[in-house]
């Protein structure tokens, strides 16, 4: 993402130097350009019925261009509902996922008639129906199913075995149907299923997509008219060099050969695949130190910035920002947070750096600044919109004076 003119990084044509004269470190930078040919490259090999996956990078920046790039919005939460509205979307472009929605956070959904609520177990269906009736409406819904599929990804990140907690178990279908046939203001027209995330193999996608088809026929076999099938998200980028390649191109293959000419309308939900090389997380080292032998350079990001690294041993590659001709070293890099899991990577070797010098953290887009938090009472990071030799802030955060007002101290202390 960054490249040098005369030793001067860039992002687009904007000159690095210009933003760090204005935002404080750390901060997240995005590439417009970037972001816009991987949303074109995605639909052309995938098709238009793209829904970008809201948790990834929920800034309503980032979400106005995925609008104006003509993608739909996946959300997880009422939050994410309403930023994605507010970043202007259609509702007929939002389906509505999540484990764990509320009454209010469904009354909501309906009420702006949103295109899906993909629903997670047979008890949800039964209150989006009392609601439905309450407010007479008809709700379309999908449900999520649980294939029962081991995608190869990390526990934390794995969502589409059978013991994990998403989806209702492709053997409830029938049970589904059953359910359906009482539930007069609703219309079951899609299923989904989201496996997990950063994954590589095509195997585990080809076995989903096999379950999924077969799920949608035997619906259509019993009765319910599935129009939409919905084969998640959570394709896999290559965070460093060690990690496995992933082409897109392979995963058509294997949908081609199992959706063949179907009727289904097929979409997707990708997040981290759209936007995560499109983004790199600038930071400043603000001490050195060596203790045992380890060689430090302290950050001033941290686990509270970037938690990938200490929540997922997540290996992002780290460069620095000014070219030096000097002698590397080996260096560990780690924030300033109070817990010894605040290590971004291990023994890397980077040319001399001093206090003050300046780092950037590769890919970075996704799962950054939505996942970051004032832990140690830091201030969360800033972000960077870059458009050619344009750039804008798109989010600033609070002084952290202003976080500190918000506590309330009741009256009897
Ligand atoms: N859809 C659902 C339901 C998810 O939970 C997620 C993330 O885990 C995604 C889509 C997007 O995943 P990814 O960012 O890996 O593409």
């Amino acid at each position: 993402m960054i490249k040098f003119k005369n030793e001067i990084p860039f992002v687009e044509d904007t000159s690095l130097n210009n933003i760090i004269g204005v935002c404080e470190t750390p901060f997240y930078i995005y590439s417009q350009e970037i972001i816009t040919k991987k949303v074109e490259m995605t639909k052309k090999i995938l098709g238009d019925n793209i829904f970008f996956s809201v948790k990834s990078n929920s800034n309503q920046a980032i979400l106005k261009l995925m609008n104006l790039l003509n993608i739909g919005a996946d959300v997880v939460s009422i939050g994410e509902l309403k930023r994605s509205l507010s970043a202007g979307f259609s509702p007929n472009k939002i389906i509505f996922e999540g484990v764990g929605k509320s009454k209010e956070d469904l009354m909501y959904a309906i009420q702006k008639n949103i295109r899906l609520i993909n629903t997670e177990s047979l008890e949800e269906i039964k209150l989006i129906q009392n609601l439905a009736l309450e407010k007479n409406k008809n709700v379309n819904i999908g449900v999520r199913l649980n294939p029962n599929i081991d995608g190869g990804t990390i526990s934390k990140i794995s969502t589409g075995k059978k013991t994990d907690k998403f989806g209702i178990e492709i053997t409830e279908i029938e049970n589904i149907v059953n359910l359906i046939s009482n539930c007069n203001n609703l219309n079951l027209i899609g299923i989904s299923c989201h496996i997990g995330s950063q994954i590589s193999n095509i195997e585990a996608y080809k076995n989903t997509f096999i379950e999924m088809k077969k799920a949608a026929d035997k619906f259509t076999s019993l009765g319910i008219n599935i129009k939409h099938v919905d084969l998640g998200g959570g394709f896999h980028i290559q965070y460093n060099k060690a990690d496995p390649k992933f082409k897109i191109e392979d995963l058509k293959r294997e949908l081609d050969s199992c959706f063949g000419s179907s009727i289904y309308e097929l979409s997707f939900e990708p997040g981290r695949y759209l936007i995560a090389e499109a983004g790199i997380l600038v930071t400043r080292i603000i001490n050195t130190k060596q203790n045992g032998g380890v060689n430090y350079l302290i950050v001033d990001a941290g686990m509270n910035t970037l938690i990938r690294p200490a929540m997922y041993n997540a290996h992002h590659e780290i460069e620095p920002l000014i070219k030096k001709n000097v002698n590397s070293e080996t260096y560990t890099v780690a924030g300033p947070i109070c817990e010894s899991s605040d290590i971004f990577v291990k023994n890397i070797s980077l040319p001399k750096q001093i206090m003050g010098d300046i780092l950037f953290i590769k890919n970075t887009g996704a799962y950054g600044k939505v996942m970051s938090s004032t832990y140690n009472t830091r201030s969360l990071p800033s972000e960077v919109l870059v458009n050619k030799d344009n750039f804008a802030m798109i989010y600033i955060p609070n002084k952290i004076e202003k976080d500190i007002e918000e506590d309330i101290i009741p009256s009897w202390l």
